[in-house]
């Protein structure tokens, strides 16, 4: 220790160290997706286990604790803004470490690895029955998990597993959102199914060799704003964003020959996520809060902006498709901007929540949603899961689900103890729809921008409301003070309704 050392100086440095060792973590898994050759998998594990057992150490070392407490103290911290909501947010993530004993958080891990693979095999055998017990224990242990962590006040135990994800929502904010979205969303598809307007799937499932989407994918990137001076674009069988560190942000996609549209959804998905992890301050401070995202659904609210918001509208393809035509030739040469805006816009409801389009989306989500809520309240038993499920998806989306593989057994969450993680792909559709909105208001000629392949001017608002702040403000008022409005469902559906009346000709 030097003697001019503050207490909060030697807190930085012990951040730093967490905020290393995490990135070590990440790097260990996104080679794990990416390059790892198979038989590497199990030392894999052995280092993966050992880091996060570092980390665990580190994230509750008494000593941090003392720390914390002793800048809390200090009446100049309290007196600056950034400082102050820093170790808010410290105080938050130490409370909630602490709070679980270790032989919770081992059971969790060693129950989360294992249920995953049964997870696996029941879905890939289409057997429900081999993975109940596991569902159950989930559900059993996370209860467990909530208790330790305390639900706010007037809450209950499922808002302490939301809070990990989206911090200051809870069960009843986010129901209160949801159901009248479900509502507007439910009337407003039966509109669609009934319009005599049917569009040829077109572009989105011409047949353009992989190499040449791999280049076209790149390009866009690139001119959306994605450094990859400081980042990288690979293939993995299921898309994500890892950001390592400072000057290091990677993004993952996936080809199929016969669905270019979709590799590219999923390309300027991940780039929105990959922009915001690249738009945080983690050169002036790493480990801090304030260089991390305010929350799962503020992060997604990045990807789907990019995804949807600019990647399916007509100006975007006014750009995007002369270069389309450079880069992919012949199998795109015969679109017009028309029918590619269209092709891309097609709503069809379908029985896999990632192959949905984005009016179905949300539903896919509110549904899961209500199912976990339901089952962590008691009011379904998780062995009649498959059925709720499936009346759901008749009243909701109309369609019969014909086995568990393509239904409740679809996805990955519930098997590694995900609870809570679902809202908040649909808040961060709510929280895009009306930054979106905002950013038209306040962007002097966006879409003339956008058509000129000018995404500069988006990028910088998203930087300065968004990027800049990382933890300093709850999800919410993050919200609020970049669009001046509480968080809605309105501006999604004025969006959808907007885009779609037309194509549909209602
Ligand atoms: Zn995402």
């Amino acid at each position: 220790m030097t003697k001019n050392e503050t207490p909060y100086d030697r807190l930085s440095t012990r951040l730093r160290e967490i905020g290393t060792l995490s990135a070590i973590e990440a790097l260990l898994g996104w080679d794990q997706e990416t390059m790892m050759p198979p038989k590497a998998g199990s030392f894999r594990a052995e280092e993966l286990s050992l880091v996060s057992r570092l980390l665990h150490d580190r994230r509750t070392d008494p000593a941090l604790g003392e720390l914390l407490g002793e800048c809390e103290g200090d009446p100049a911290i309290a007196g600056d803004a950034c400082r102050a909501a820093d170790l808010r947010e410290l105080r938050r993530d130490y409370g909630r470490a602490t709070r679980i004993p270790s032989d919770l958080v081992a059971e969790l891990s060693e129950t989360s690895s294992r249920a995953m693979q049964a997870w696996k095999n029941a879905r890939q055998e289409n057997d429900f029955s081999s993975f109940l017990p596991w569902l159950e224990k989930q559900i059993s242990l996370n209860r467990d998990k909530a208790e330790c962590l305390g639900a706010p006040e007037g809450g209950e135990p499922y808002d302490a597993l939301l809070e990990e994800y989206e911090p200051g929502m809870t069960a009843s904010e986010a129901a209160a959102l949801f159901d009248p979205l479900r509502e507007a969303l439910s009337s407003f598809l039966s509109e669609i199914a009934e319009s005599p307007v049917r569009h040829d799937p077109g572009f989105v499932e011409a047949k353009v060799p992989v190499e040449a989407q791999q280049e076209f994918n790149l390009q866009v990137a690139k001119r959306l704003g994605y450094d990859l001076e400081a980042g990288r674009l690979d293939v993995s069988v299921h898309p994500f964003t890892e950001g390592l560190g400072p000057g290091d942000t990677r993004i993952t996609t996936r080809y199929r020959e016969d669905r270019p549209a979709d590799a590219l959804a999923s390309t300027m998905h991940e780039t929105g996520h990959a922009l915001y992890e690249q738009g945080l301050p983690k050169d002036r401070l790493p480990g801090h809060p304030l260089s991390q995202a305010a929350s799962m659904g503020i992060h997604e609210s990045q990807s789907r902006l990019w995804e949807n918001q600019v990647g399916r509208s007509r100006p975007f393809w006014e750009w995007a498709l002369p270069l389309a035509r450079e880069i992919l030739g012949a199998p795109v040469e015969s679109y017009s901007v028309d029918d590619v805006y269209r092709s891309v816009n097609a709503v069809i409801p379908k029985l896999i929540r990632v192959e949905s389009d984005e009016a179905t989306y949300n539903l896919h989500i509110m549904l899961r949603f209500d199912l976990e809520l339901a089952m962590f309240r008691g009011d379904l038993s998780p062995r009649d899961l498959p059925a709720a499920w499936n009346d759901r998806m008749k009243r909701d989306l109309g369609l019969r689900v014909p086995d568990d593989r393509r239904g409740c057994l679809q996805d990955i969450h519930w098997s590694v103890g995900a609870f809570g993680y679902f809202p908040t792909y649909t808040l961060g559709n709510l929280y895009a729809a009306q930054m979106w909105e905002a950013a038209r208001r306040e962007i002097l000629d966006l879409d003339r921008r956008i058509a000129c392949g000018e995404f500069g001017s988006l990028l910088e608002w998203l930087r300065a409301g968004v990027h800049a702040h990382g933890r300093r403000y709850p999800a919410g008022e993050l919200g609020r003070r970049i669009t001046g409005a509480e968080p809605g469902y309105e501006p999604l559906l004025r969006y959808l309704e907007g885009k779609l009346r037309p194509i549909y000709r209602l």
